[in-house]
């Protein structure tokens, strides 16, 4: 068949017989009724077979081998599910992540971690550098860092259709930076922001990074190691298919593992080292595992293990050109669209500067995205006027971008004749 080049359903189904990553979309859980699911990027589809898993976890490592699992396996798991995310993920040699907690709890965490270090290091460094468009917990976290440790926030202005540069940055670091929070993929435009350069303009000015990969990790390259990273948080409920409040990853580079004055607040048994003697007296684990706090979320492990594994034998690469193949798939039917319908796309159109999802804006989204619901159409509304397409590579086909987008340009054309 010849390569149909107009933006429409044949089109759709050549570029899905194209595609070298059409296995995986179909080893997902079915989901009756979803026409076109767009929200991958925020809760991604469970990945077949993850039930079974679940099914057997219950019956046999907790129901019958009880708590002997903590030492058969389950003590270990933090590190290990850290490492297999770390690995297909984040470019991140072993030893380096590990999985526990929320997002929100582990940014607080290495946030804590970062500032007091640097504090410690130089009483001068106390500005926490971050944008006004982060997601809202990162802001959130950040304040309350930041009042509670006596920091000032020094806010770079976002633009929320694209993202924070490295110019931007350079401008705002100097001696009294301590901690720049950044997300290496914007929540809301879908911007990839210049990871390495970025650090380098940080660690140039003496300062850390700690990059959010909540809208990255599973949907373009991250390289924390090769980058210079100095830690990163992430879900892994989004492009890692953890299911709903699946704990989190963080990373911390080797260089910062064991220093007295870079010390996570929240010192729990777990992280201590030897916790089983119960003594007094904290002393951190070494390594990775001192930013464990409590008791691991195990069971919520099961299936951020098989969306990693998932993840790896894909590869990330391939999986990022799937990803901009579905995005200029994407814009291309929007392009397409009628003037009159006065849809924007409020995202990034160069490659490299645009992650897995994209924003389009229309005044008219509010009131209709609930009828693409009702459609099964999923995409999601983010105040005051974006529909959020989130194509999640692994589970999405081009057949299901072109129906959903028909559907949004429907129910436009609908609410514009009301
Ligand atoms: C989704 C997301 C979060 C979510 O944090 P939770 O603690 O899991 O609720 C945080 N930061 C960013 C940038 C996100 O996209």
């Amino acid at each position: 068949m010849a390569e149909p080049t107009a933006p429409g359903p044949d089109r759709a189904r050549w570029l899905d017989a194209q595609d070298p990553l059409r296995g995986f979309t179909t080893r997902f859980e079915r989901a009756e009724g979803v026409v076109a699911y767009f929200d991958g990027n925020s809760l991604g589809r469970p990945v077949e077979g993850v039930a079974q898993e679940l099914d057997r976890f219950a019956r046999e490592e907790w129901g019958t081998r009880l708590i002997r699992s903590w030492d058969e396996g389950w003590m270990g798991w933090p590190e290990q599910v850290g490492d297999l995310v770390g690995r297909a993920a984040l470019g991140a040699a072993p030893g380096q992540t590990v999985v526990a907690d929320s997002t929100t709890v582990l940014l607080y965490k290495t946030l804590r971690a970062l500032v007091d270090h640097q504090v410690a290091l130089d009483p001068a460094r106390t500005d926490l550098v971050l944008d006004t468009d982060n997601f809202p917990t990162d802001r959130y976290v950040a304040e309350g860092i930041a009042a509670e440790r006596g920091l000032t926030l020094r806010w770079i202005d976002a633009d929320p259709a694209s993202g924070v540069d490295a110019d931007q940055v350079r401008a705002v670091v100097g001696e009294r930076t301590g901690v720049v929070l950044l997300s290496h993929v914007a929540y809301r435009s879908g911007f990839v922001a210049d990871a390495e350069a970025i650090t380098e303009v940080v660690h140039g000015a003496g300062g850390m990074v700690l990059w959010d990969t909540c809208h990255s990790a599973g949907s373009v390259p991250v390289r924390a190691d090769d980058w210079g990273w100095d830690a990163a948080v992430g879900c892994d409920y989004k492009y890692l298919g953890g299911g709903p409040g699946a704990p989190a990853h963080v990373y911390l580079a080797h260089r910062h593992h064991d220093i007295p004055s870079l010390r996570q607040p929240i010192q729990g048994w777990m992280g201590r080292r030897d916790p089983f003697l119960m003594e007094q007296g904290y002393v951190p684990a070494a390594g990775i595992r001192a930013l464990v706090s409590g008791t691991p979320p195990i069971v919520g492990m099961v299936p951020v293990r098989r969306g990693a594994e998932l993840l790896a034998e894909a590869g990330i690469e391939a999986v990022r050109t799937k990803s901009l193949a579905l995005t200029d798939f994407a814009w291309s039917v929007v392009d397409a669209w009628p003037q009159h319908l006065g849809v924007v796309v409020a995202s990034p159109r160069e490659h490299a500067r645009r992650g897995g999802h994209l924003t389009l804006r229309h005044p008219a989204f509010e009131e209709v995205y609930p009828r693409l619901w009702d459609r099964g159409v999923i995409p999601d509304f983010r105040s005051p006027d974006g529909l959020r397409l989130g194509l999640s590579p692994l589970s999405t086909t081009f057949v299901e971008v072109w129906e959903g987008l028909e559907a949004v340009r429907e129910e436009l054309e609908r609410a514009g004749s009301r």
